[in-house]
């Protein structure tokens, strides 16, 4: 087995050819290289909080700023001229530190172009974001810097990093985060901060003290989803009803019903939205319950993968 220098390692998706392999096979990103960083001791990432209860101990500036980061290393850069394709956009900002270029489906895809003239600018280094918004113009709270085409020379493109502490936001630090007055909310637009989140949830149906944006782990970067965590029951059930929003589903809840005693106090499986129970259930509860008439048709929830709740055909056994 050849073992490869570190160093290489680092080079490696700074290389990597149009359409060619890449370090991540999900994204194309950083991951390999930050894992055999994360193993030979050079940094450990440590993953942001659940979001349940690490807001209630840390105030919003401070979330998700370990090792003094303040930006994610995924930076949205947007408007580029049509023609640009990856290894310009890459010498482009080559300049301010190691990166890779990337857009959704990319590898899929195999296109030369941004085909939405968008694209993500993965940084080796945090330093290297930094040093990005330091050059740009800022125009109306907005940050572009002028890049180049084969045909077009000079062109703003727009530049909009990730501000970690944006990822959570407090509305009421007085309340307890109650993981069960807390909803999963998919479809949130990525540029959305959490106390836009929590603003426009508190509009809706009152009573928000959390919201926070998912972002994922490597790079901290928001996926598209968040959670808001309510204040009283009566805001909760009105938010589950709408289409966006889920319950948020926990993995550690004894069923509601028999407390464990009826399934070995393991942990309960499923949890029902409807509103008549709102409760979780081990399996022997949950058939026990929903025989009953009228609750033949409530659907089972159980805790998925990235946090995202998911209806189960519940079969009777
Ligand atoms: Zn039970
Ligand atoms: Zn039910």
């Amino acid at each position: 087995m050849i073992s490869i220098p570190y160093q290489l390692v680092m080079q490696i998706p700074i290389l990597s050819r149009r359409g060619g392999s890449k370090c991540c096979q999900r994204c194309g990103g950083w991951h390999t290289v930050r894992t055999r960083r994360t193993v030979s001791g050079c940094r450990v990432e440590t993953q942001r909080c659940s979001a349940l209860g690490s807001p209630a101990r840390s105030s919003p500036v401070s979330a998700g700023s370990e090792h003094g980061e303040r930006f994610s290393r995924k930076v949205f850069v947007g408007g580029l001229p049509p023609d640009i394709d990856e290894d310009e956009i890459t010498s482009s900002f080559r300049r301010f530190g190691p990166l890779v270029v990337d857009w959704p489906h990319k590898a899929e895809s195999k296109s030369y172009f941004p085909p939405k003239g968008y694209a993500f600018l993965l940084f080796q280094d945090e330093s290297s974001v930094a040093a990005l918004m330091e050059a740009c113009i800022t125009d109306d709270d907005k940050l572009y810097l002028c890049v180049s085409s084969p045909t077009i020379r000079d062109k703003p493109v727009q530049i909009r990093p990730w501000r970690l502490a944006d990822a959570d936001f407090v509305l009421d630090a007085s309340m307890p985060l109650d993981p069960r007055k807390t909803v999963f909310v998919g479809g949130v637009p990525r540029p959305l901060k959490a106390v836009e989140l929590a603003m426009i949830m508190d509009r809706l149906y009152g009573g928000v003290c959390y919201a926070g944006i998912d972002t994922d782990p490597e790079l901290k970067y928001p996926k598209g989803a968040g959670r808001v965590a309510f204040s009283n029951q009566q805001s909760y059930i009105a938010a589950i009803s709408a289409r966006f929003v889920k319950p948020y589903v926990l993995d550690d809840q004894m069923c509601d019903e028999c407390a464990g005693a009826r399934c070995g106090s393991k942990f309960a499986p499923f949890f029902c939205a409807n509103v008549t129970c709102l409760q979780y259930y081990c399996e022997h509860c949950w058939a026990t319950i929903h025989s009953r008439p009228g609750r033949e048709f409530h659907k089972p929830l159980v805790k998925e993968g990235a946090d995202r709740p998911r209806a189960v055909p519940f079969r009777w056994c």
